[in-house]
């Protein structure tokens, strides 16, 4: 059954959290609007206790239909590169700052749209209780948005990708782009530039959990 709206989703956040726990409880969110324009809440997936934790944005189109992160054409380039580092699917979980897929119609298309401040404050507790759940080695934040949830509104990717960041949330956090803004490069030259950068950084998350792994 669907759950009243609240201020945030914290009060959904059950005893004893257990990922399977939040991913049930999550499906019922219906604390920020976006419940009513997702198909369905899209909750992480991965390891328990997985080494890397990766932080996206929010569903895209394909997420949202299948109900699991990270399956569409972006999720596909972060599997690709992650295999190319040596990073496998059984060291991570990966996720996103809003759970519901926000869009705006355009012909017969879903068009994704930025979760806005208020959205992303209301569905922070789900991201919190992950972290505190799966207690990861490492988070990294794909993309502006994933990185001001977590490291501040202050934060910018643009000068601060790939540096190691001071964090209470796990011992190592790092930020890149999201995967999906190489995708939007806007030719080939760009999107093999973009590429290579992407692909640099997630050689560090790699050498990090060679050095540091549990
Ligand atoms: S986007 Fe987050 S807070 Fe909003 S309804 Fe979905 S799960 Fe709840």
């Amino acid at each position: 059954m669907r759950k009243e709206a609240f201020t945030t989703a914290a009060p959904l956040i059950p005893p004893k959290p257990t990922l399977e726990k939040l991913r049930e409880a999550a499906a019922g969110c219906r604390a920020c609007p976006l419940w009513k324009t997702g198909t369905q809440t899209v909750f992480g997936e991965g390891v328990p206790h997985a080494k890397v934790m990766f932080v996206g944005e929010v569903p895209g189109n394909d997420e949202d239909l299948a109900g699991r992160p990270f399956v569409g054409p972006a999720g596909k380039l972060l599997d690709r590169v992650l295999e190319e580092v040596g990073i496998v699917r059984d060291e991570i979980y990966v996720t996103n700052a809003v759970k519901h897929f926000k869009w705006e119609p355009s012909g017969k298309r879903r068009l994704h749209k930025k979760p806005n401040a208020r959205e992303i404050a209301v569905c922070r507790p789900w991201l919190e209780a992950e972290i505190q759940v799966s207690q990861p080695k490492v988070i990294v934040c794909l993309g502006a948005t994933a990185a001001q949830t977590l490291l501040g509104k202050d934060f910018r990717v643009s000068k601060q990708r790939g540096e190691l960041i001071q964090s209470t949330l796990a011992p190592f956090v790092m930020a890149t782009v999201h995967p999906s803004s190489i995708l939007r490069a806007p030719d080939e030259q760009a999107r093999h530039e973009a590429r290579v950068a992407f692909a640099a950084d997630m050689k560090k998350i790699a050498k990090l959990i060679r050095e540091h792994g549990r």
